[in-house]
């Protein structure tokens, strides 16, 4: 089973907002099943933050992810793709 941490340090608030962009994987969204207009513009994709994930439009907050989502251990699963990465910017052996 994955970690389950309550609290984020600012490198892995990093690499889930990193995680969160990145598209190779269904991120967070919003858990109060908000579907108002306001919600309907990236669907309530969360941010993270040192606090927790944060719900752009509304209070709804998150304080836990998977551990793999949070350590970048994420980015080895994405290398095979590669067309996303270089999107970013951003090299998948960092
Ligand atoms: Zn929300």
């Amino acid at each position: 089973m994955p970690t389950i941490d309550p609290v984020f340090t600012p490198d892995e608030v990093d690499s889930l907002n990193a995680y969160q962009h990145s598209n190779a994987f269904h991120p967070f969204t919003c858990g109060g099943d908000r579907t108002d207009e306001k919600h309907l513009d990236g669907e309530g994709r969360l941010v993270a933050t040192e606090q927790g994930f944060k719900c752009p439009f509304c209070e709804y907050r998150q304080d836990w992810c998977h551990q793999w989502m949070k350590d970048w251990s994420w980015k080895s699963k994405y290398r095979q793709f590669p067309d996303i990465l270089r999107l970013e910017g951003k090299d998948a052996t960092s």
